[in-house]
């Protein structure tokens, strides 16, 4: 019989949790039964690779601050759906380490007085923090973020240090906005050189508070061993890691590639391309680059000036991959296309369209990557039909609205 620890007395209000209380196996069993009712229209799915140990795996710990009633200061995440804040004491997905130091935080607010930001009025000054490690080095980033001016925050940095020298980096983070966004835009690194390193297949990665990175790392590096299968990459593609973060798939991509293959990598966000950059120089790849801007944008441009690709990752955010995005991949005639995907539903009508024009699902593994939580990842191996090069794309492009998702 499965030994399942008392359930997080939390969990209904967070909301980040449905799963708590239910045995690890039989969470297993309904993300299988979820992806077959979703996916296995298009192909064989495998069973679900989990994890030997489902708990504390979060290497990200956010925390709002606010007092109650009779002044203690609260901290927590925010209720789903609003912005109370949850008194949550002890998390049981979250990485121990981190939540600690997010403890820490509080203590230092309340010992050296510093006022809590009120949601309402926009006065005081430490309104949450965020932390994050990395689970092979050990490295934990502080981000102390405030409401306004933070005159003693040299100083609280130096205590926060004390407190927990396992911090590596703080940074204090200015976000003046009433909205839900965690960080806002203005930074100072107060300790350290305000990033953090990890390491993945092999490879350094570093990252910064506002770059992408995968939540579960242990369960990130059997996804990316499960890509590079799929792939069956040789030595000498052209590969495109879209949705690239900071590069992690792409860079360990470039490592199966003899110096005649190239990766080139494609995302939205600024920081994450600066770390991607970065991460190349780590670890002396020279055979990658990264661009800046939305993925179905690039790949259209790219598509237009008559470029290919030998294989295409792609892992997009939970709404799924534009249909621009995929009529150009599918113009660049790649043989194969790595998706992961952490939204079933989008993969779905994802998957329908690309079977429409040629690329037919091979082989599907959801991979829990979110334990306790209703969420999967899913790597999926798309192969084009044999078919004549030129009947691949039968869709015109300006039928975007016919094939809207
Ligand atoms: N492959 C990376 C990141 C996956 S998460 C990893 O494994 O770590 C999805 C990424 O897509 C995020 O980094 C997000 O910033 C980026 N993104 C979201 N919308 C995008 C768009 N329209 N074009 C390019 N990138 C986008």
């Amino acid at each position: 019989m499965e030994k399942i620890r008392k359930p997080c007395p939390w969990a209904k209000e967070c909301g980040g949790c449905r799963y708590q209380g239910i045995e690890y196996s039989k969470q297993l069993r309904k993300k299988q039964a979820g992806i077959e009712r979703l996916l296995s229209g298009f192909g064989n799915v495998s069973r679900i690779i989990g994890m030997d140990d489902p708990y504390h795996y979060r290497n990200k710990v956010h925390r709002a601050f606010t007092k109650d009633g009779s002044g203690n200061i609260i901290s927590g995440p925010y209720e789903e759906g609003s912005h109370w804040i949850i008194d949550v004491k002890h998390c049981l997905i979250e990485d121990e380490d981190c939540q600690k130091a997010a403890e820490a935080v509080k203590g230092l607010i309340k010992e050296m007085r510093v006022p809590v930001y009120n949601e309402k009025t926009g006065h005081g000054v430490i309104r949450r923090c965020l932390i994050r490690k990395g689970l092979a080095t050990g490295e934990i980033m502080a981000v102390i973020v405030t409401g306004g001016k933070f005159a003693g925050a040299r100083e609280f940095a130096k205590a926060l240090k004390e407190r927990c020298p396992r911090i590596n980096t703080i940074i204090l983070n200015l976000n003046e906005k009433r909205s839900s966004m965690i960080l806002g835009d203005k930074e100072e690194v107060l300790y350290g050189l305000g990033f953090i390193r990890d390491r993945l297949c092999g490879l350094d990665f570093q990252l910064t508070s506002k770059s992408f990175y995968q939540v579960n790392p242990a369960q990130t590096e059997v996804i990316y061993k499960k890509a590079m299968e799929f792939a069956r990459l040789e030595g000498g593609e052209k590969v495109i890691d879209a949705y690239c973060g900071i590069g992690t798939i792409g860079l360990t991509a470039a490592k199966c590639l003899d110096p005649s293959g190239q990766v080139i990598g494609i995302e939205l966000n600024r920081e994450s391309i600066s770390c991607a950059r970065k991460n190349a120089e780590l670890n002396n790849i020279t055979n990658a680059r990264f661009i800046t801007g939305d993925a179905g944008t690039i790949m259209k441009e790219m598509a237009a000036g008559g470029e290919r690709a030998d294989v295409i990752f792609m892992d997009p955010p939970r709404s799924g991959a534009s249909i621009s995005f995929m009529k150009a991949a599918i113009r660049m005639k790649p043989s194969r296309i790595v998706y992961i995907s952490c939204g079933p539903e989008s993969l779905a009508r994802n998957l329908k369209f690309f079977r429409e024009n040629g690329y037919e699902a091979e082989k599907i593994q959801p991979i829990d990557n979110f334990p306790f939580t209703q969420h999967v990842e899913t790597v999926c191996l798309l192969s084009n039909r044999k078919r004549k090069p030129d009947s691949y794309v039968k869709v015109s492009l300006d039928m975007e609205d016919y094939y809207r998702i």
